[in-house]
């Protein structure tokens, strides 16, 4: 019998934009995905310094961009545990929801640069069949230094092929912000949602609060 292939995307989404879905497309094609989780993350821990829409925004902006695809779903693990949300945990409470799946974590080669300052990255090496990456304008990707922090780690990437994308969330709420054009950016349910709401035109002024999630 063959095994589930599952991909794991986790991120902020704040907002989900055209990158994220590339990147997600590209990856389940070519990494031959049954399925792919979007884990939404409640509190990153990498971003603590940064101001992030409530949860129960991104979570409607999430289901916005993935909500008709029926092989993206949204997956409340992260959300439904109290952080810190480190991926290492996130892939082991997978693992054990879908004993006899094979996982494929996918991250941007930003991501990837700062891997070995996530927590237990050999660990979450060691825990999936293959990390997807897709490669980001600016990144800094030195396999050779990134093997040797975290040795594994090279026999188990697997690069996804997809246009350079200069795209980002910050970026994108930049532009909101500042009343420049961003429709584009992001797929058209995301942005009438951004728009019926007024969203990111001054920092998280909204009338829906976490404990709507
Ligand atoms: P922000 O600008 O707020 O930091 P972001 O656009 O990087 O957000 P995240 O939700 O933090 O979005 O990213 C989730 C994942 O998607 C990360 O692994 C990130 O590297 C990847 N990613 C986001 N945008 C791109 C892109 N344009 N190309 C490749 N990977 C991307």
């Amino acid at each position: 019998m063959t095994r589930e292939r599952i991909g794991i995307f986790g991120g902020t989404f704040d907002p989900p934009h055209v990158g994220h879905l590339i990147l997600a497309a590209e990856a389940q094609d070519q990494l031959r995905l049954d399925r792919l989780l979007w884990v939404l993350t409640p509190d990153p821990p990498h971003k603590q310094d940064q101001s992030i829409s409530p949860l129960a925004i991104r979570m409607k902006l999430l289901m916005a961009a993935i909500g008709d695809n029926p092989s993206f779903e949204l997956c409340r693990v992260d959300m439904d545990r109290p952080g810190p949300h480190y991926a290492v945990d996130t892939v082991k409470i997978l693992k054990e929801q879908y004993p006899s799946a094979e996982f494929f974590y996918l991250i941007g080669g930003d991501s990837l640069h700062d891997l070995p300052t996530w927590f237990q990255p050999r660990r979450l090496i060691e825990l999936i069949d293959g990390l997807g990456v897709m490669r980001r304008p600016g990144d800094q990707v030195d396999l050779r230094n990134l093997e040797q922090k975290i040795s594994g780690l090279s026999a188990k990437i697997c690069f996804i092929e997809a246009p350079l994308l200069e795209i980002s969330a910050r970026q994108i709420r930049q532009r909101i912000a500042a009343g420049r054009a961003y429709r584009y950016y992001v797929p058209p349910a995301v942005f009438r949602l951004i728009e019926e709401l007024k969203l990111y035109r001054q920092p998280f002024s909204s009338a829906i609060a976490d404990s709507d999630v």
